[in-house]
C-alpha cells in the first residue's frame, strides 16, 4: 500500500496513524494512505522567509526559464503518473489532459512570460498618468509579488493540470505555493510533486505539500497570503466564511461547480455540419473523465423542434461509449472517482428526476466492481418550472435535454445556471451569436461558440485553456485564474505610484519622459546591450522638408494624399495649415536621422508603438530626433531588445510626433 507523504519545511513527512485511505476507482480496494500529522505554521515561516526571498531575488524572465526546464522535466518522467492515474478511473485520453495539459499549461506561461513581462522585478500596469502640468509629478500602477504564501486547494478530478495551472502563475509572479490536493487522488498529485521537488529547478522553499487535511493552516493565513480553492460550492462557502479570513483580508479566489450549458443555434438543424457538431461535443462532455470535469455540460438546450432529434441523436451516440478499465485503449469512458462519489451522483440524479424523465441509460452497474456508472441523459419538458435541473450538480456522466421558444428563452434558461464557469453556443448565425453573447456572457467566464469554421481546430467546450480566463460569476465562484498574464497578477499587489519622473523610473526600472538623460558620447548604436544604459540618449542634427520631399515621397510611394498635393484642399481640411508632409516621409527621414550605417551590435529594427503624430510639418520646417533607451530586455543567448524613446521635434523644439522603437542589440560587437 503507497504511503502518500506530505513535504513540509524541505522534509518529507510520513502518514500518521490517523491517516485517510484511499481507494482504486477500479477494483476499489485500498490502495493507499494520505494524512500528516503537521506543523502548518512553521510551513507558513518557511514559504515566508525562505522560499519567497529566494524567488524574489529572481527576475520574472528567470522564473519563466526555470518553469520551462520544470515543465520538460516533468515531461519526461511523466510515465509513472500515468499508471497511477488509472487507478482514479481516468483512461488515458483523461490522463493526457490531466497530465500532459498540466504540462503544456505550465509551457504556455513560461513562453508567456518571457514574452509579455520585463525581465525585471516590477511589472508596470498601463501607461504612465500625467498629474501635473508641467509633468514633474507623474503616476504609474505597479505589480510586485505579495510577500506571504500561496495556498492552493485542488479538487480531486484533475491532480496534476489542477496543481499545475496554478502552480505556474504563483511561481511566475514570484511567490511560494503551500499545495493542498484532495485526498481521493493524492497519490497522482504527490508523484508529480515530488518529480518536481527532487528536481531542485525552484529554489528551497517555493513549493510544499499538504497529503491529507490542512489542519490550522488557514487560521494562520494574514492579509499577504492568499488562497486559491476549486472544489465544490458547498466547501468554498464554508472556507471563504471563515472569520480568521475575513477579519484579515486573506484575497480567497473559488472556483467551483457550475451548471453549465450548451445551446444549439435555431439555424442548426438536422442534416447541418452544426447538429452533428452539437451531438459530439455534448458526447464528448457526458463521457470523459465519466463527467467529472467542472466545466461539463449540465444543460442541453435546443429548440422545441429539434428536441426529440437531439436525443435520439444523441442515444445512438451514446450506445457507441465503451465502458472498462481506463487503462484498456478501447475504452473510451472509465470510472468515478469512487463508491462514495458513485453514490453521491446517482442521489443526485435522483433529485432531477423529479423535474425530468430519464430517456437514456439505467440504474445497474456496468461492471461489477469499482465505481462504474452508465452515462444518463434526462429530458425535462418544462425548464421555466423546474428547479433542480438549473441548481444541482450531479458530478458525473449526466446531463438534462430542455427545449427554448426563441433566443431570449435560450438565454433566460442559460442564465437560470446563477453563474457558469462556461456556456457554449453552436451555431453558424452570426445575428444567434451576437443576441446570445449580450443575453447570456454576464453570467458566464467564457462562452464557446463553434461551428463548422472552427470546428476543425475548436478546443472543445470543456477545456480551459492558459491564454484565456477560467472562472465565472455567481454560482461558479466569481473567481478567475489562467487567462495569460492576468492570472500571473492573481499572485500580486497592484500599487499605485505617485512622484516625479526620476523616482518612477527607478522604482519601475524603466526609463520614462521627464526622467534624467545622459548624452551619448559615442553613438548608441554602436555599443552592444550590456553597454547600453537606461536613459542614455543621441540628439540628432536637424533635416529640412522641402516641398520637393513631400512631392517625391508622394509619387515614389503613390500616397498623393490631398494635403500633401492640393493647398486649398489641404487648407480647407480642419487639421493642416496648408500642403504638409506625410508623417511616414518624417518617420523614414528620422531614421536617416539615426541610423549608424555600417554593421555593429544594432541587429534589427522589430517594430514600432505607439506613434502618435503630434503637429503637422509644413515645407519649410525642420525635424531631429532624440532617441532615448527605455527598457532593456533579454531575448537570447545572443541578443536582447532594446526599446527606444523617439520624440520628433521642429525648428521651434515643438513635439511633431512620439513613439517607441524596438530593436534587437547583440550582446558583444
Ligand atoms: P470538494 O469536496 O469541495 O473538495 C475540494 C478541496 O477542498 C479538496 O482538496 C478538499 O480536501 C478540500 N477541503 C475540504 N474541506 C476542507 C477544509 N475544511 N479545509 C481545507 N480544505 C478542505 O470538491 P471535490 O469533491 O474535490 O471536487 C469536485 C467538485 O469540484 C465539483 O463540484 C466540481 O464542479 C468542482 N470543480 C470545480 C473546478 C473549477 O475549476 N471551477 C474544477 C474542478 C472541480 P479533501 O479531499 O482532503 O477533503
Amino acid at each position: 500500500m503507497l504511503q502518500i507523504q506530505s513535504f513540509a519545511a524541505g522534509k518529507w513527512i510520513a502518514p500518521s496513524a490517523k491517516a485517510r485511505p484511499i481507494y482504486s476507482a477500479v477494483t476499489s480496494d485500498q490502495i493507499a494512505q494520505a494524512g500528516s500529522a503537521l506543523d502548518t505554521q512553521a510551513m507558513l515561516d518557511h514559504a515566508r522567509n525562505v522560499g519567497g526571498p529566494a524567488l524574489r531575488k529572481l527576475t520574472f524572465h528567470d522564473r519563466a526559464r526555470r518553469l520551462k526546464t520544470l515543465a520538460l522535466h516533468l515531461k519526461a518522467h511523466k510515465k509513472p503518473l500515468y499508471q497511477l492515474s488509472y487507478t482514479t478511473g481516468a483512461t488515458h485520453a483523461d490522463s493526457q489532459i490531466d497530465i500532459d495539459g498540466g504540462i503544456t499549461t505550465m509551457l504556455v506561461f513560461a513562453s508567456k512570460g518571457r514574452r509579455e513581462l520585463p525581465d525585471a522585478h516590477v511589472y508596470l500596469d498601463g501607461e504612465l498618468e500625467q498629474l501635473s502640468r508641467n509633468g514633474t509629478f507623474m503616476g504609474q500602477h505597479i505589480c510586485t509579488p505579495m510577500l506571504g504564501a500561496a495556498v492552493h486547494i485542488n479538487a480531486y478530478n484533475f491532480p496534476v493540470w489542477g496543481m499545475l495551472e496554478k502552480l505556474a502563475p504563483t511561481l511566475l509572479a514570484g511567490v511560494p505555493a503551500i499545495i493542498k490536493p484532495a485526498t481521493s487522488t493524492v497519490h497522482v498529485a504527490e508523484a508529480a510533486f515530488r518529480i518536481m521537488v527532487e528536481s531542485e529547478i525552484f529554489p528551497e522553499g517555493s513549493i510544499q505539500f499538504i497529503a491529507g487535511g490542512s489542519g490550522g493552516l488557514l487560521g494562520q493565513l494574514n492579509a499577504q497570503d492568499s488562497v486559491a480553492f476549486t472544489g465544490s460550492a458547498d466547501t468554498a462557502l464554508m472556507l471563504r466564511s471563515s472569520k480568521h479570513l475575513l477579519q484579515n483580508s486573506v484575497r480567497f479566489t473559488a472556483e467551483q461547480d457550475s451548471l453549465n450549458a450548451s445551446i444549439l443555434g435555431p439555424d442548426a438543424t438536422v442534416g447541418t455540419p452544426e447538429f452533428d457538431l452539437f451531438i459530439d461535443e455534448a458526447y464528448r462532455e457526458i463521457t470523459t473523465k465519466a463527467g467529472q470535469k467542472c466545466t461539463a455540460i449540465r444543460r442541453i438546450i435546443a429548440p422545441e423542434a429539434l428536441v426529440n432529434p437531439v436525443i435520439e441523436a444523441l442515444s445512438a451516440k451514446l450506445d457507441t461509449v465503451q465502458i472498462g478499465d481506463p487503462a484498456a485503449r478501447e475504452t473510451t469512458m472509465g470510472a468515478l472517482v469512487s463508491n462514495a462519489q458513485r453514490a453521491d451522483v446517482q442521489a443526485r440524479l435522483e433529485a432531477l428526476s423529479t423535474e425530468a424523465k430519464r430517456v437514456y441509460g439505467t440504474n445497474k452497474a456496468p461492471l461489477e466492481n469499482g465505481a462504474f456508472m452508465s452515462p444518463q441523459l434526462l429530458h425535462c419538458a418544462n425548464p421555466d418550472a423546474a428547479k433542480a435541473i438549473h441548481e444541482v450538480e450531479a458530478f458525473g456522466p449526466v446531463s438534462t435535454i430542455m427545449p427554448y421558444r426563441d433566443l431570449p428563452h435560450a438565454a433566460a434558461l442559460a442564465n437560470r445556471g446563477g453563474g457558469s464557469l462556461v456556456a457554449s453556443v453552436i451555431t453558424h448565425d452570426p445575428s444567434v451569436a451576437s443576441t446570445l453573447a449580450m443575453g447570456i456572457a454576464a453570467n458566464h467566464g467564457r462562452l464557446y461558440f463553434n461551428d463548422r469554421d472552427s470546428m476543425a481546430e475548436a478546443t472543445g467546450h470543456g477545456a480551459p485553456l492558459p491564454h484565456m480566463v477560467h472562472g465565472g460569476p455567481g454560482r461558479a465562484g466569481g473567481g478567475e485564474e489562467l487567462g495569460g498574464i492576468r492570472g500571473v497578477m492573481h499572485y500580486m499587489q497592484r500599487t499605485a505610484i505617485q512622484g516625479s519622473p526620476r523616482i518612477l523610473a527607478a522604482v519601475g526600472q524603466t526609463w520614462l519622459p521627464g526622467a534624467p538623460i545622459v548624452e551619448a558620447k559615442q553613438h548608441p548604436f554602436r555599443r552592444t546591450f550590456e553597454e547600453l544604459e537606461l536613459g542614455e540618449s543621441l540628439l540628432t542634427d536637424a533635416r529640412e522638408i522641402t516641398l520637393e520631399n513631400i512631392e517625391h515621397f508622394a509619387h515614389f510611394t503613390g500616397d498623393t494624399f490631398y494635403a500633401h498635393m492640393d493647398e486649398t484642399a489641404a487648407k480647407a481640411n480642419p487639421f493642416f495649415p496648408g500642403r504638409v508632409a506625410h508623417g511616414y516621409l518624417l518617420l523614414s527621414f528620422a531614421a536617416g536621422l539615426f541610423v549608424e550605417p555600417n554593421p555593429g551590435p544594432v541587429l534589427a529594427n522589430t517594430g514600432l508603438n505607439n506613434l502618435s503624430f503630434q503637429k503637422p510639418v509644413s515645407a519649410g520646417d525642420s525635424i531631429r530626433a532624440r532617441l532615448t533607451v527605455k527598457r532593456k530586455t533579454k531575448r537570447t543567448e545572443d541578443y536582447g531588445e532594446v526599446r527606444w524613446h523617439v520624440e520628433l521635434t521642429n525648428q521651434d523644439t515643438e513635439m511633431v510626433a512620439t513613439y517607441e522603437l524596438l530593436t534587437m542589440v547583440a550582446y558583444t560587437q
